[in-house]
């Protein structure tokens, strides 16, 4: 872990630490002070936006842990998505540990929307 030239806490080789920074493209879609909204390029849903913390924190509950106002700014950037590209109603998905599908772990918000949702996530 060290510290980006915008002052962000940040891992050399994490994909969402490179996106925040600019290096790995993406379609941004809003922003904060400390979060990034973008589009996620294999998306599931007509609304399907990630919401990360410009700081580099590896699942929700160590950015719960450590920086309980900035997961709140995340979960505010993903109301604020939702109202603007949806109809302001979403499903919010923290996918914590391989086994529940986290393949990033860098902590990121799914904000999913735009359509009649189901539940069968097993
Ligand atoms: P998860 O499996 O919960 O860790 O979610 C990772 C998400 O990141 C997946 O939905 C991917 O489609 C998405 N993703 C991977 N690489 C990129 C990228 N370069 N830009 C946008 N989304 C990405
Ligand atoms: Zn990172």
């Amino acid at each position: 872990m060290s510290t980006s030239s915008e002052g962000h806490l940040t891992v050399p080789d994490c994909l969402f630490c490179r996106v925040v920074s600019g290096e790995v493209p993406a379609t941004v879609v809003a922003t904060t002070e400390r979060a990034v909204a973008f589009a996620d390029i294999n998306p599931q849903a007509p609304l399907h936006v990630l919401v990360v913390p410009r700081d580099h924190h590896a699942d929700v509950a160590q950015l719960a842990a450590v920086d309980p106002a900035l997961l709140a700014e995340v979960v505010g950037l993903a109301d604020e998505v939702a109202q603007t590209e949806a109809n302001g109603q979403f499903r919010l998905v923290f996918n914590t540990g391989a086994e529940a599908g986290q393949s990033v772990f860098h902590v990121h918000a799914h904000v999913i929307g735009g359509t009649q949702l189901g539940w069968s996530p097993a």
